[in-house]
């Protein structure tokens, strides 16, 4: 709860002067400085004083695009169960088709963050031969009420859970967003992906399923990634079972396995309720790592990406749900 008192606390109380500071605040620490006007004077200016969390994204990825309308276009990924569509950035035109998602679990804000600031580094300058897709927020109602976890149908779901697996998911497919997500990466043929949470400074790469067998074909591929993730944050790296606990139903897991695709998920900052302070370290060091793996990203999608390991149920208990 601590995460929904700091984070929309400070929204309510602030008013339309919070935007333009940070505006200020979020430009400066990327560098761009002159969008800070475009921001405060733009499109927050249209937005309506109660406007909710996810109407701020929406406002954000429209801004983007207005400043850089030679490389950037907005996207729609699909439906969600909040009723309104999941949008992005296309930033970029080349024919290798990378991906940044934040935001599966609602409350982890911290990871919205850095993925805007990856959006305006990348909008800026895009990388040569690539077309980047960044979205933001996947999970709209988890997002809009400062929860971890999505609504469908009167339950709630933990979206890095939803997904199909080798050994075992609690869905799959339960929510539309993660449907909707899983059906954009093989529309589109997204040959490397890095999602977004906090908090607990790793980076985690496959398998981190509930099995003893946790080697994939590319090891030495995904420590090179890893490397260049962390050159600045200096953040521990490996897979999720090791580093942190098993879980099951992940998208990095099942982007993978099922695609072969280069799956990278940070675990970004030590907070769960980040100040802006904390929020602008994590974008100062995460962000030229986020860059540089996609920089040097695989120019195709693995072959041999099977799981021919052992699952072992036990392991899935230990998933504490909470990062
Ligand atoms: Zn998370």
């Amino acid at each position: 709860m601590k995460a929904l008192v700091n984070f929309f606390g400070i929204e309510m109380s602030a008013g339309p002067s919070f935007w333009t500071r940070m505006g200020i605040k979020t430009s400066f620490g990327i560098g761009i400085g002159t969008s800070a006007v475009l921001w405060s004077l733009g499109s927050f200016a249209q937005l309506a004083p109660n406007a909710t969390p996810y109407e701020k994204i929406e406002a954000f990825v429209a801004q983007v695009a207005q400043t850089h309308p030679e490389t950037t276009k907005t996207i729609v990924i699909g439906d969600s169960d909040s009723g309104r569509p999941i949008v992005g950035l296309k930033i970029g035109n080349g024919p290798l088709k990378n991906l940044v998602v934040a935001t599966h679990h609602g409350n982890e804000y911290g990871s919205t963050e850095v993925a805007k600031a990856v959006a305006e580094s990348l909008a800026a300058q895009p990388i040569e031969g690539q077309t980047i897709y960044v979205i933001p927020v996947l999970n709209i109602g988890g997002y809009n009420r400062g929860r971890r976890e999505e609504s469908a149908n009167g339950r709630n779901w933990d979206p890095n859970r939803n997904y199909p697996g080798p050994c075992a998911t609690e869905g799959p497919f339960t929510l539309k967003s993660t449907k909707a997500l899983a059906d954009f990466v093989d529309r589109e043929g997204i040959v490397s992906s890095a999602t977004l949470h906090t908090a607990y400074p790793a980076v985690l790469y496959p398998w981190g399923i509930s099995s003893r067998d946790l080697t994939t074909a590319y090891d030495a591929i995904f420590i090179k990634l890893a490397e260049l993730a962390t050159a600045v944050s200096g953040y521990e790296f490996g897979n999720s079972t090791e580093v942190l606990y098993a879980a099951d139903g992940t998208f990095e897991d099942y982007a993978y396995w099922k695609h072969g695709i280069w799956s990278l998920l940070y675990e970004l900052g030590e907070s769960m309720s980040p100040s802006q302070s904390q929020i602008a370290e994590m974008i100062r060091v995460n962000v030229p790592g986020i860059r540089e793996t996609l920089v040097q990203s695989q120019p195709a999608r693995a072959v041999d990406h099977s799981f021919t390991g052992r699952c072992d149920v036990f392991a899935n208990s230990l998933d504490r749900h909470d990062e």
